[in-house]
């Protein structure tokens, strides 16, 4: 289930004189109680243009999020709910953002938090799940052998999954409200967005449908998914014109927090693809790289996971001659994966 039964409210008005955060939505987030909230006063990132061969896209700093990715997004609504729920302990798997995120406000709420992630996650992130003070589980093996994992926690604690919980939906659809709100509360007409389980780009379906349902904008953009051609079990399904492969299994790529092999959601992905029109395309680790380095040239140090999305931005303009206004996202910060950033920086 995607979906929660829940009636957004956009009052406009109200909305522009709040702080510049991504609560300043607050009838349209499901939090009962204004005490329950646990913020760090998050999100209203700047959306900044960039060119791209020439054409200019608005890219989305959510890198600049507390915890340096927009996970913060999806983890400040969903453990709010937790401490609704009057829960005090939560397990989750990740392949490292979504878990420093969670930790975070674990962290903030005073809740126990054990976090299960790959042994080959970036250093940077584990390193900050422990600081935050939540329990850290290495997981050696794929980041499917993370999952099997923590569903034997998730036996007897609440499982906090940023991939299977609604309410980490409801945080991510923030970005698409946020979006429409800086480009004057109409919608772009394309996004460019990851691909791994979707957690940015089903909330931002979700976001920017209930503007459209609720008149605020006229038009849902169409929906561009990047995935990594060494992972790439949606583009598979879509260029077959089939069902998602059950026993697809991807190979290493540096775009680590997309290399879901098995996107719980991934029909779902699809759907909001072919209904907006969208189309999902590929990048290759060279690509990766080459985008790293030029993004860090320009003044932007981002995670490889995030190049793969800026790559993708490279390669859905070439050939575009129609104008059109272009979204895009860096999804996580540098800092992050310095050690993994630095050996891309020796093979130039
Ligand atoms: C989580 C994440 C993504 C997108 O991942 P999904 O698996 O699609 O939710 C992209 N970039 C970074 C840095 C991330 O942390």
């Amino acid at each position: 289930m995607l979906n929660l039964q829940f009636e957004p409210v956009f009052d406009i008005k109200k909305i522009e004189g709040r702080a510049p955060n991504m609560w300043r939505y607050r009838e349209a987030l499901p939090i009962q109680h204004d005490e329950n909230i646990l913020s760090f006063q998050e999100g209203f990132t700047p959306l900044i243009p960039l060119l791209f061969s020439g054409k200019e896209v608005l890219l989305k700093q959510d890198h600049l999020f507390p915890t340096g990715s927009y996970k913060d997004r999806g983890a400040s609504v969903m453990i709010s709910k937790v401490r609704e729920w009057g829960l005090n302990k939560v397990v989750e798997d990740s392949s490292g953002n979504a878990g420093s995120s969670v930790a975070a406000y674990c962290a903030k709420g005073d809740i126990d938090c054990q976090i299960y992630c790959p042994d080959s996650t970036s250093s940077g992130k584990l390193v900050q799940i422990e600081m935050y003070g939540a329990v850290l589980n290495k997981i050696p093996g794929t980041r499917e052998d993370t999952s099997i994992a923590v569903l034997k926690a998730a036996e007897k604690t609440f499982y906090a999954s940023h991939i299977w919980n609604p309410f980490f939906f409801q945080g991510t659809k923030t970005f698409a409200f946020e979006v429409c709100e800086q480009l004057g509360w109409a919608a772009p007409d394309t996004v460019v967005l990851p691909a791994g389980n979707g957690t940015l780009i089903l909330g931002a379906a979700i976001g920017f449908k209930e503007l459209a349902e609720s008149g605020v904008i006229e038009k849902i953009p169409q929906f561009i998914a990047v995935q990594a051609e060494n992972c790439a079990p949606i583009y598979q399904a879509y260029v077959r014109k089939k069902g998602l492969n059950s026993r697809f299994q991807g190979e290493k790529t540096l775009a680590e927090g997309i290399a879901i092999s098995k996107p719980a959601r991934g029909e779902q992905i699809l759907q909001v693809v072919h209904e907006s029109q969208g189309e999902v395309i590929t990048v290759s680790e060279e690509e990766i790289r080459q985008s790293l380095l030029s993004l860090s040239s320009k003044g932007y140090f981002i995670e490889p996971t995030s190049a793969a999305v800026t790559a993708g931005i490279d390669k859905y303009i070439q050939g575009l001659n129609k104008n059109e206004v272009i979204v895009s996202v860096i999804t996580g910060h540098g800092l992050k994966a310095s050690g993994k950033i630095r050996e891309i920086q020796k093979l130039y």
